[in-house]
């Protein structure tokens, strides 16, 4: 069984049909989901839904593009929203100079904040960074020196310079639907090069189906596509990469119980 180890079940467009959604997940072979928070004000409904499934976990944190409009938390907040057993991670948070939704300095100080977070709680943290590497990279840095920082690059897009120095930390590496797109060459070399026991795949649904339901909905069930791509790219056999991917998750996402002891 695969894992989606980033999606948005609490988004607008899964509303009416939630438990078909995570059915056809479970049918094509995807048994644990988790579904990342984006904004405290919609944490309760991302909450709800990580209690109303018994495979489907959550995250607490705010995405960078909600930076500015999103009330203030402070990292002592995201920790005490933290405790519920069903949050296993801190973010989606980080850093976006592509969309620029919030300014820059802004997106820097609440990054810090779910760093602080992550570290005291022990729970990983789940970065988003687009056209901002250099920054990303300064921050967890400057967080990981401090000890007790653990994370994954979700959807990851970018360039080898994060990807080296986020594995030099620890950090893990989740693709996306990206990676099966036609121009993603340099993304397949990065793909390759990941140590097997770093390697997360995501749908980030529902947003960036991969191939063949590029431009669709994507949705949880989808991420096969995106693990048999990178298993062929790594030659590795589709069932042992679900194995290590599976493994990996559960290793890094400690507070989540492997499928079949849940409940
Ligand atoms: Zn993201
Ligand atoms: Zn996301």
């Amino acid at each position: 069984m695969l894992v989606d180890s980033h999606c948005h079940l609490d988004f607008e467009t899964f509303a009416s049909e939630l438990d078909e959604v995570v059915a056809r997940a479970r049918g094509a072979g995807v048994g644990t989901l988790v579904t990342i928070c984006t904004r405290l004000t919609e944490f309760e409904r991302v909450r709800a839904i990580a209690e109303r499934f018994g495979n489907v976990w959550c995250s607490v944190g705010i995405h960078p593009h909600e930076a500015e409009s999103e009330p203030d938390a402070g990292s002592a907040r995201l920790m005490e929203l933290a405790l519920h057993p069903k949050v296993v991670g801190i973010g989606e948070a980080g850093l976006d100079y592509f969309y620029e939704h919030s300014p820059r300095e802004r997106q820097k100080e609440v990054f810090r904040r779910h760093i602080e977070a992550a570290r005291l709680s022990g729970l990983p943290l789940i970065v988003h960074s687009r056209d901002a590497d250099e920054d990303t990279v300064a921050l967890l840095e400057e967080g990981a020196a401090k000890g007790g920082l653990a994370g994954v690059i979700h959807c990851f897009s970018s360039t080898e310079f994060l990807a080296e120095r986020a594995l030099a930390l620890g950090f893990y590496i989740s693709l996306s639907g990206i990676v099966t797109f036609r121009k993603a060459e340099s993304l397949r070399e990065i793909a390759k090069q990941v140590p097997a026991d770093r390697l997360l795949v995501e749908t980030d649904s529902p947003y960036l189906a991969p191939m063949p339901f590029r431009g669709k909905r994507n949705e949880p069930a989808f991420v096969v596509h995106t693990a048999a791509l990178v298993a062929e790219l790594r030659g590795t056999e589709p069932a042992e990469f679900a194995r290590q991917t599976t493994a990996n998750f559960h290793r890094l996402f400690s507070k989540t119980t492997p499928l079949g002891t849940e409940q």
